[in-house]
């Protein structure tokens, strides 16, 4: 485990906010101070550290989403005034797949169901180009006042905050009669987060050389009961009638949270399955684990991210609708 650390080093990235401005115009206003457009077609996925050392002045256009920018770790932009008036978004890439793995179209209505603080409510309204409605759910009254101040800024007009439990939420009410796409990224262990992998790290550390074995049990327990909520947020989210696409996601490198979660929502309903892999960020390589719940085949269609590739340890699935809702019982 103490190699892990050696590989962490992630790129900074930029997510372009599509409500205030396009992806061309932000590249050439980097290139304008400097920054030297490389181009990902020269350097290839296994050059990318090479070719962005820390702190160059140096960027890319990300090679899977098409309004994300990469620049080298360390790079700081807290203080670029595209930044501050909300043009681009500071967000690590792999949180930037959930919304493209929903795939909400510009116009249409859209649900996030944990959404504070809001980083990926917005990212589905840049895609939906501000036109539609996103009704952003979280149960924390002090996160969703967050999330209200990051879509403001963000330019975002459409969501409608609603402090309550997702599972609360009635799926046949009239108001949500409209909503076809649904982002899910619930609570999780955040096992993946790579300024919790030191911890992390130290921990399994801890459980290898001494007697661990009660933080296991701790530990098996906890994922345990997330792992039992995030399928409960699936499954809710797959009533809502109008809902034909689905995106779950987790910050987590726990297969209990993330492939054993899909195999689960798989068997307990049958009007979804899994997104093809072509849908589901095709050009990303780093798929599922096979032999943690899910086939071969179905590994292939979710995916992975892990701290050597740059990112945050994530994972993102989706799901689309398969058969027409059953009539709702009385
Ligand atoms: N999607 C967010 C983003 O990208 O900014 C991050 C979401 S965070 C991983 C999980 C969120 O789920 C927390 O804000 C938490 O308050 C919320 N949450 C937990 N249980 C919930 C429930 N039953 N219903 C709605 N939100 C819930």
């Amino acid at each position: 485990p103490e190699n892990l650390r050696d590989n962490v080093s992630t790129f900074r990235y930029v997510r372009v906010n599509l409500i205030k401005t396009t992806v061309d115009a932000v590249v050439k206003a980097f290139e304008e101070e400097r920054y030297k457009l490389a181009r990902f077609e020269d350097i290839g996925r296994d050059g990318l550290h090479k070719a962005m050392p820390p702190k160059a002045r140096k960027f890319m256009r990300d090679p899977d989403l098409n309004d994300v920018l990469v620049f080298p770790p360390g790079t700081d932009l807290h203080d670029h005034p595209l930044y501050v008036n909300g043009s681009v978004i500071l967000q690590d890439k792999a949180s930037c797949m959930p919304a493209h793995v929903a795939q909400p179209v510009e116009g249409s209505q859209a649900l996030d169901a944990c959404a504070a603080p809001g980083n990926k409510t917005s990212h589905m309204a840049s895609l939906m180009h501000n036109r539609g409605r996103v009704f952003a759910f979280d149960m924390d009254r002090n996160r969703l006042d967050t999330l209200v101040k990051l879509t403001g800024n963000a330019g975002c007009k459409i969501i409608t905050p609603e402090c309550m439990s997702f599972l609360d939420v009635d799926p046949w009410d009239a108001q949500y009669a409209g909503v076809e796409y649904a982002l899910l990224d619930p609570s999780c262990s955040g096992s993946g987060i790579v300024s919790r992998l030191d911890a992390l790290v130290d921990s399994y550390i801890d459980v290898v050389r001494k007697d661990g074995k009660a933080n296991k049990d701790n530990e098996g327990a906890r994922l345990g009961s997330l792992a039992d909520f995030q399928v409960s947020i699936v499954l809710h989210a797959m009533k809502f009638p109008g809902v034909k696409r689905v995106s779950y996601s987790t910050c987590s490198v726990h297969a209990e949270e993330n492939e054993q979660v899909v195999a689960r929502v798989l068997a307990e309903q049958d009007e979804f399955g899994l997104a093809p892999a072509d849908h589901v960020i095709p050009t990303w390589p780093r798929r599922g684990l096979s032999g943690a719940g899910l086939t071969d085949a179905q590994a292939e269609c979710v995916v992975r991210t892990m701290p050597e590739d740059g990112t945050n340890g994530f994972f993102v699935a989706g799901f689309v609708r398969l058969r027409a809702p059953e009539p709702r019982k009385e």
